[in-house]
């Protein structure tokens, strides 16, 4: 039985540069393992046609002697990514069958290149599910179908980059993008036991990326170590000033650099209000375990105080319901995605399209956004929210002042079983509170694996810095991954592998 699906991406990378195997080779393992568990359900587009040329012409500059580290090695985008030659739906029915012209900005510093930006040339195995339109956290609202969590098939695998966590915790890609608006790399990283960065807002560029709440909306790489994250999101970054508004004016960063620093003295925040009620025993002993590792590396922990986490929940259940009505305003039948089959007029047209494109959670948030947004309301809750937004930014700032990194659990517990009936939307926005207040900031977190809780399933630690730090965020979760294996752990999917 072939291990080739175990192998992490700085391993393909050194196999691909050192000619012991093919960018072919490589991509037919991945996608052989891909249809061996379809089940899974972490893919929604595939084209095989698309990646086996993609791997033929990275064998073809590997030989040519001008590739990436990353040529040849193969990935898959969460489906919130546009891409030309694969379907794009963001999970949605509103999008069944979408093809955009064009990559969006990370698919295409990654993959190919675009307009004078020269790519990685990495190969695209496909397209994988994710809640409708990046909102959820356990990938329950995908409107295709749910995804398994390869440690434990009846549980979530975490949302809304589900698909993405699940296909590298499963060993059918290496590595993937996933996107991070409230939390959507770092908790489906946690819940399926890999590692995942969500880098500072403004430093990956969101053009082509479907918007769900644009100030908040950041993308980053998942994968299984941090030394992969850190090769990916150097490929990943950089400005794009034409496209993004908000892209920030930075050339791309070599993150591998610092990786090998030493992190003694390293000062290590711990916020006492990511300690408090409502963090399950489980996780807490993980992260204390961690932390004890972290001190045996010569950092040193220091409390400090976020007080506003607990309003980080309705704040951001406030902002970005309302960008995403506004966002989600373009889904009206006329340009693209689904239209209503039958209608009598033009606005019956625009509602039948709506009610039919649209999931549940979807429409839920729309009736939230355009609510706080509406005359009368919007001082009270929108306004409101983005004054607290600004505190929350500026706790951080406080808190930094003391530390270097902050550390704390990503979600309060292990994943959860799939189609439990007694959980209830509110369930999921609390579960969020430790991911948000990073978002709300702009700050770059990431999740690395610290060890398994309840029903064996894997817990994950926060790591959260400031502004463009994370190259030294990449540089701790490296230094704890050296000393330590649980981001080596395969899940059974993983161990299994294929015939
Ligand atoms: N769970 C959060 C939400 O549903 C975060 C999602 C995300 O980061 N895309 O909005």
């Amino acid at each position: 039985m072939s291990k080739l699906h175990t192998l992490t991406v700085k391993q393909i990378s050194n196999l691909l540069q050192s000619k012991q195997i093919s960018s072919v080779e490589i991509t037919k393992q991945y996608l052989m393992q891909a249809n061996s568990h379809k089940g899974l359900g972490a893919f929604l587009d595939c084209n095989e046609g698309v990646t086996f040329a993609q791997a033929k012409a990275a064998d073809a500059r590997l030989a040519a002697g001008n590739a990436h580290p990353l040529t040849g090695v193969p990935i898959a985008h969460k489906d919130i990514f546009v891409t030309k030659d694969f379907v794009t739906t963001a999970g949605s029915k509103m999008l069944t069958g979408y093809r955009s012209p064009f990559d969006a900005t990370v698919v295409s510093r990654l993959g190919n290149g675009a307009d004078g930006v020269a790519g990685a040339g990495m190969v695209t195995l496909g397209k994988l599910n994710c809640d409708e339109f990046a909102m959820g956290s356990a990938n329950e609202n995908s409107f295709y179908r749910k995804v398994q969590n390869p440690w434990d098939t009846s549980r979530v695998p975490g949302g809304s980059s589900g698909g993405s966590a699940a296909a590298v915790a499963a060993g059918l890609a290496p590595a993937a993008t996933g996107t991070d608006t409230g939390g959507s790399i770092r908790q489906p990283a946690s819940f399926c036991g890999i590692t995942g960065i969500k880098p500072t807002y403004g430093r990956a560029s969101r053009y082509g990326m479907v918007a769900y709440a644009s100030s908040l909306d950041q993308a980053g790489p998942m994968a299984r170590t941090a030394e992969d994250c850190a090769l990916l999101l150097s490929a990943m970054c950089g400005a794009d000033l034409d496209r993004d508004s908000t892209s920030l004016d930075l050339p791309p960063e070599d993150y591998t650099r610092g990786l090998n620093d030493s992190i003694a003295g390293l000062r290590i925040g711990i916020p006492k209000e990511f300690f408090a009620d409502g963090l399950a025993s489980d996780v807490r002993t993980a992260i204390d375990e961690a932390l004890k590792h972290f001190e045996k590396l010569g950092a040193k922990l220091v409390p400090i105080s976020l007080p506003r986490t607990e309003l980080a929940i309705p704040v951001y259940y406030i902002i970005a319901p309302a960008e995403a009505a506004s966002n989600l305003s373009r889904f009206d039948g006329v340009k693209f995605g689904h239209r209503a089959a039958d209608y009598k007029d033009l606005s019956d047209m625009y509602k039948k399209t709506r009610a039919e494109g649209f999931g549940e959670e979807v429409k839920r948030r729309i009736m939230i956004g355009n609510y706080v947004l509406s005359h009368g309301y919007y001082d009270a809750y929108y306004l409101q929210a983005q004054r607290i937004r600004r505190m929350i930014a500026d706790d951080f700032q406080e808190a930094f002042k003391s530390c270097d990194v902050i550390a704390g659990p990503v979600a309060p517990s292990v994943a959860w079983k799939l189609g439990d009936k007694d959980r209830k939307p509110l369930d999921d926005y609390l579960a969020d509170i430790y991911t948000l207040p990073a978002s709300l900031a702009g700050l770059p977190g990431m999740s690395i694996p610290v060890g398994f809780g309840e029903g064996n399933m894997p817990v994950g630690m926060q790591l959260i810095g400031n502004y463009l730090q994370e190259g030294r965020l990449l540089n701790a979760a490296h230094q704890y991954q050296l000393a330590t294996d649980w981001h080596l752990k395969k899940s059974p999917l993983m161990s299994g592998g294929i015939a």
